[in-house]
């Protein structure tokens, strides 16, 4: 797998998680951004190195650290997309400098890096975003949404989605799978129909159970993102489905139930009769 981060940035010393964050700043990073991270991800992609070394950061913590998480630095790596200056959490407005795909895959490579250098193992608990923190580690912070959104993937929304996203794409690369593409084109109108006798309805790919679709459900696809597909129910509550279980239906369904042809009847009830006389035969 290719390096992304220079060595002579991984110093050998123990460390325990990965943070995710964004800068809340422009797509370069400048002078404050690079005191408070160790790696950054510009927005073209471009790997800068922090002002801290990591090693400052490693066991009891030094002189010049990186203070990225509160109270939660010791044993802990920053790494930081630079973006999102001017964003507001609600309503959502990405600000004048959203994140891009480009830095989320450059920023996906860099920490799957740091994962293999420190022997970091991928759970919610090691590898998280900042907003994933307070809940994960039972830390407190102070209202941090840093990574809640991301413009190019509009599907995947809250702290756990896009943190269980991110741990998916480390661990896909650490298996020394190529990078899924983040979707799949879905054709305007796309359909799908539920196969299983009951389909569990998540709020992530694989993710928590939130309710169930019933066998022979018409729904709308938003997003295919390999095994997993964002779907809307009729009653338009979206969710994630495995794609295992539902088939893609071509155009638009009928508007309303369509009712039996009668004929159709007619045909079954001859059928019956013609397989009576064959029988007695
Ligand atoms: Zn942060």
């Amino acid at each position: 797998m290719m390096n992304v981060i220079p060595d002579a940035w991984l110093p050998a010393v123990p460390m325990k998680r990965v943070h995710g964050h964004w800068t809340a700043g422009g797509h370069d990073a400048n002078e404050t951004d690079r005191k408070a991270y160790h790696v950054l991800v510009e927005g073209d992609a471009k790997i800068v190195r922090g002002i801290p070394s990591i090693a400052a950061n490693s066991g009891s913590i030094k002189d010049g650290y990186a203070a990225h998480t509160l109270n939660a630095n010791t044993g802990a790596i920053g790494i930081s997309m630079c973006g999102m200056a001017g964003a507001a959490e609600s309503p959502f407005d990405p600000g004048r400098a959203p994140l891009t795909l480009p830095q989320w895959t450059a920023f996906i490579a860099a920490v799957t890096q740091l994962c293999r250098v420190y022997d970091i193992p991928v759970t919610p608990k090691t590898v998280l975003f900042h907003a994933e923190v307070q809940a994960n580690l039972g830390i407190k912070q102070r209202n941090k949404w840093d990574v809640t959104r991301l413009v190019f993937d509009p599907a995947t929304v809250g702290a756990k989605a896009i943190g269980d996203k991110m741990r998916r794409e480390v661990s896909a690369l650490l298996a020394g799978k190529a990078p899924a593409e983040p979707f799949e084109p879905v054709p305007e109108g796309a359909r799908a129909r539920v196969t299983a006798a009951s389909l569990n309805f998540r709020s992530a790919p694989d993710g928590e159970i939130t309710g169930s679709l019933p066998e022979g459900l018409i729904v709308e696809v938003i997003v295919i993102d390999g095994d997993w597909i964002n779907v809307e129910t009729p009653a338009g509550y979206r969710g994630w489905v495995s794609r295992a279980h539902v088939v893609m239906v071509d155009g638009p369904p009928a508007a309303e139930p369509t009712k039996p042809d009668p004929r159709r009847k007619m045909i079954d009830d001859i059928r019956a009769m013609l397989d009576g006389l064959e029988a007695a035969l």
